[in-house]
Parts: C-alpha cells; sequence; structure tokens
C-alpha cells in the first residue's frame, strides 16, 4: 500500500494555463537556464494523468492538494476538490482551501468540514500571509477544533521569491501558540530549503512532514537524520507530483537505510491513521 499525501491536478480547461505560469515562476527565480533541456512535470496537470502516473507508480490513494490565491476563487476550488474526490472511487482525496484574507473564514471552514473533507491546505507564500500571523492563526486553530487536518507550504518555493512566510521559525511560534501539532503538516520536511532550521526549530515538536519534492535538494543523510531524530510515525509520503514521480520519492526513501517498520509507517500507516480521523 503506497499513500502519495502530496499531490496537485488543476481542472481540464486550466491545467496548462497552471502548469505555464507555475514553470515561467520556477524560471523567473532560478534562472532561464534552470535545469535546461528537462522537462519540470514529468505528467500533465490533469486529473486523468495523476491517476495514469499512480497506476505506472504503484500509488494506491493520492492526496490532492488545492490553493486559492485569491479569496474569491475558494468557493470554484473546493467545488472542484469535492468533484475528483466523489469521482474517483476513493483513489483521489482532495483537501480543500482557503484564503486566510477571507472575511466568512468560518462559514467557508463549516462549511468544509460539513462537506466531509479530511483537511484544508494553505500556501503562506503563494498567499503571502506569515504562518504565525493573526489570520493563519484563527483559521488553523478553528480548522483544527472542527477536526481539520492543515497542511501547509513550508519555507522557500522554486517559483516564489522571499521574503519567507513559513519558515521554521515562524511554525515553531505557531506551535507555541497552543495550537496541536499532531493535526499540522509542514510540507517539505518542514521548511523547503531550510532544512537546518527545521532540525534545529522542529524536529522533536509533535508536528508532521511530509517527504514533498525534496529528493533532489535534500542531502541523504540530513533526511534520514531528520527521520530518525523526529520519528517515523510524524513523516508522510508525498512526492509534489507532478514535479517529482512518485516513483523517484520511494526510490529516495528506500535509499535511506530506515527499517521496514518505518518504511511502512512513512508510505502508509499515518496516511491511513490520520486520514481515518485517528
Ligand atoms: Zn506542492
Amino acid at each position: 500500500m503506497l499513500i502519495d499525501f502530496h499531490t496537485h491536478v488543476f481542472a481540464k480547461q486550466i491545467a496548462d494555463r497552471a502548469r505555464d505560469a507555475l514553470i515561467a515562476g520556477v524560471y523567473r527565480e532560478q534562472g532561464a537556464d534552470y535545469r535546461k533541456g528537462e522537462q519540470l512535470n514529468f505528467r500533465e496537470l490533469t486529473v486523468k494523468a495523476l491517476l495514469d502516473s499512480m497506476d505506472a507508480a504503484g500509488v494506491d490513494k493520492s492526496v490532492c492538494l488545492h490553493i486559492a490565491t485569491k479569496p474569491h476563487q475558494t468557493a470554484a476550488i473546493n467545488r472542484f476538490a469535492a468533484e475528483i474526490r466523489a469521482a474517483s472511487d476513493g483513489r483521489l482525496c482532495s483537501f480543500a482551501t482557503l484564503h486566510p484574507a477571507d472575511p466568512d473564514w468560518k462559514t467557508v471552514l463549516d462549511g468544509i468540514a460539513a462537506a466531509g473533507f479530511s483537511g484544508i491546505k494553505l500556501h503562506p507564500q503563494f498567499q503571502q500571509y506569515a504562518i504565525d500571523g493573526a489570520e493563519f492563526r484563527r483559521i488553523i486553530a478553528y480548522a483544527v477544533s472542527l477536526g481539520l487536518l492543515v497542511l501547509f507550504h513550508a519555507g522557500a518555493d522554486i517559483g516564489l521569491p522571499p521574503p519567507y512566510y513559513a519558515t521554521p521559525k515562524q511554525i515553531s511560534r505557531l506551535l507555541r501558540s497552543g495550537i496541536d501539532g499532531s493535526r499540522l503538516i509542514a510540507a517539505h520536511m518542514g521548511g523547503w530549503q531550510q532544512w537546518d532550521d527545521a532540525e534545529r526549530y522542529l524536529v522533536g515538536t509533535d508536528i508532521l512532514f511530509d517527504t514533498a519534492f525534496v529528493r533532489d535538494f535534500l542531502p541523504p543523510e540530513q533526511a534520514a537524520r531528520m527521520i530518525r531524530a523526529h520519528g517515523a510515525e510524524k513523516i508522510l509520503f508525498g512526492s509534489d507530483s507532478p514535479w517529482e514521480n512518485p516513483a523517484d520519492t520511494l526510490l529516495f526513501l528506500q535509499s535511506l537505510d530506515l527499517t521496514e517498520q518505518e518504511l511502512s509507517l512513512i508510505t502508509h500507516e499515518n496516511a491511513e491513521r490520520l486520514l481515518a480521523g485517528a
């Protein structure tokens, strides 16, 4: 059993446009020659392409994450999230989203919980609000009180400029404000390209990490050390598909000399526990 806790899909009519905009951001931030000649997305961004890639990589279930970059987008995005969940025979489990500036955030969260979503995805770097600021704190606290999981982008983003809105230090301040860290998932092993700080401020706390989009960036020794020190029961297999192939994520994790039991927790047991609401 393999559960991918961090994937992205878009509605067919906007999939190509979304890909072009995201890739333009990568070249803007990383330089026009970044990975010259390589394709940055290994599959199309549609639901069908995700399902096909899951079959090819042996992924049983994927959590699809969506991001509202403006408050008015939330309703349409969450409708799409509910649709793909219903249409995939349980293979896709979308999280809902909302924007920190939404004046109706409380009603939106009530609706998300009532619709049966397991969680929400927040993207402080896209949404340009600090993860430990008042807007996100109230949203996260209320979401957790409704039983929702909260997964958020952590650290730098390959296609977005500084300043940073969810550094490991900011996340540790959020945790110290009294929020239950065991319902939070900091993506990209606690902070993309900020792993020394993730080790300093987050490893050993209650928060969960996913492994999305770290394989080409986080040295394997550091990945193994972080997993061991933090505890494999708080690590979720995530690829960031279409930006990384889950088959490659799995090979990376298998190369880290983890025990069978640790791998089993990371690849599906933790996800099953969280998605079952336990
Ligand atoms: Zn992602």
